[in-house]
């Protein structure tokens, strides 16, 4: 191979431009070869392709081919969020203006650790971020890798404020919270039981009253298992009552700030001490894209940390940003590059459309499955999550329902236990599917629920 041409730099956009046309290509061809909305086979056949497209890993000499031979097979083994029979998890179909806009952060990779590495991207960071947080109304915002890494630094936010702080979380709450107390070294978490799928503030005030120190209470506003938003304003004022800090986990839910139809689902967020934010979820961003907003910006103080090389004393002192204490994170990617390409493209109006259709499919689902005799509803949806069963169904079918249509490439349905029940769940962020794509879902679960064998006539 002759010398490998960079991203970046006079030639890079000539050297990229022949190679995107790969890329495109490939993605293309991928596609049509999956046929569908992940690959047949399972995992051992998928693993299989992957090794046969890859090839030795790591070859004494490389291979030209090998960019579009190891896309197409990505894309051929993908399961692609964009195909409205993909609707399992939290797993958005990214914008592609936003996927173009990641492109170029790839090209000059900026990093913000330091204001020479990112001169532009900090300040685009700085503005965007303030944005999103004044939405959320908050006062400022971090970018994160994600809802996950967002809890983890709201409960070490919580820990410096309140040293020794317990977590006080419903049991519907997300597992990275728990999780994030036991790295952080805090006592253990007491999980408040959510039987109605949500926290109850009665349940809540007896928790807070029972317990001693200082508490800090996680709420949640779209769970992660049925899209259901805990009693904000209620559950503020019992913290405000005990004297405990309040933390939101809105990764879900937060996308309805852009939505004047569904904001106000969202009263009570800005009581919140900090907010999880995730916008590769009811944002439409590629991984990754989420934010942490603070309340109170004298909070992040406790991250500030030094390191000369990075933020020497003497260059703040002469006007040099300082970004280390904008996360814990050294070598940082700007996630805001594509945040900020989609919200200026779309706008707020943009974006609250998108939020708006993805929820009334998942009203339309809602009463398909209803109207089906062979399925039984779980609720009403509040957010794009639907939980249903095959009527009268064991457990293991259910589960066996989810994996048959998985095994065979037709569909990615997700799982969720409630009520002591397994159901199954669709959880919908493709603004595109349309009445008849669910249809199609519906017929599949059906006719997947039959008995081995069984061939419908
Ligand atoms: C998805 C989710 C998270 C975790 O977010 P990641 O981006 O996967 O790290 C946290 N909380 C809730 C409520 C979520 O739905």
């Amino acid at each position: 191979m002759t010398a490998p041409p960079l991203a970046s730099g006079p030639q890079g956009p000539a050297a990229l431009r022949p190679l995107l046309d790969i890329v495109l290509d490939a993605l293309r061809e991928g596609a049509e070869a999956r046929g569908g909305p992940l690959p047949a086979g399972g995992p051992e056949a998928v693993a299989a392709r992957v090794r046969d497209a890859l090839g030795e890993p790591l070859p004494a000499e490389g291979d030209p081919e090998a960019l579009r031979r190891l896309v197409r097979a990505l894309a051929a083994g993908t399961a692609d969020p964009a195909d409205p029979l993909c609707a399992a998890h939290l797993h958005t179909p990214p914008l592609a203006v936003a996927a173009a806009a990641d492109l170029a952060v790839s090209v000059l990779n900026p990093s913000l650790d330091s204001w020479d590495q990112a001169p532009a991207a900090s300040a685009l960071e700085a503005l965007v971020t303030r944005a999103l947080a004044e939405a959320a109304g908050a006062a400022d915002a971090l970018v994160t890798t994600g809802g996950t890494e967002s809890n983890h630094l709201a409960v070490l936010l919580a820990r410096e404020a309140h040293p020794g702080v317990r977590l006080v979380h419903g049991a519907n709450a997300h597992h990275s919270l728990p999780r994030a107390a036991w790295l952080l070294g805090l006592p253990d978490p007491v999980a408040v039981p959510t039987p109605a799928g949500v926290l109850d503030p009665a349940a809540l005030d007896d928790a807070l009253t029972q317990l001693q120190g200082p508490l800090m209470v996680a709420a949640t506003a779209g769970t992660t298992d049925a899209g259901l938003i805990d009693p904000l304003p209620e559950i503020a004022d019992l913290c405000a009552a005990h004297g405990a800090r309040l933390h939101i986990d809105a990764a879900y839910g937060g996308g309805l700030l852009f939505s004047d139809r569904h904001r106000a689902r969202l009263d009570g967020l800005a009581r919140a001490h900090t907010i999880t934010l995730d916008l590769h979820k009811l944002g439409w961003q590629p991984v990754a894209a989420g934010l942490l907003a603070v309340r109170d910006t004298h909070d992040l103080a406790v991250l500030g940390h030094r390191a000369d090389y990075l933020n020497a004393d003497d260059d703040t002192e002469a006007g040099l940003p300082d970004l280390l204490g904008r996360s814990l994170r050294t070598t940082r990617r700007p996630d805001i590059l594509k945040i900020a390409v989609t919200l200026t493209t779309l706008g707020r109006g943009g974006l609250g459309r998108l939020v708006d259709q993805v929820c009334a499919l998942a009203q339309e689902f809602a009463t398909a499955v209803e109207a089906h005799p062979g399925f039984e509803l779980h609720d009403r949806p509040t957010l794009s999550t639907v939980l249903f069963r095959p009527a009268g169904a064991p457990d293991d079918t259910v589960a066996a329902v989810r994996r048959r249509l998985l095994h065979d490439g037709r569909a990615v349905i997700g799982r969720a236990v409630l009520d002591g029940r397994l159901w199954l769940k669709v959880t919908l962020l493709n603004p595109y599917a349309r009445p008849a794509d669910l249809t199609a879902l519906l017929k599949l679960v059906d006719l997947a629920a039959l008995p081995e064998g069984h061939t419908p006539g």
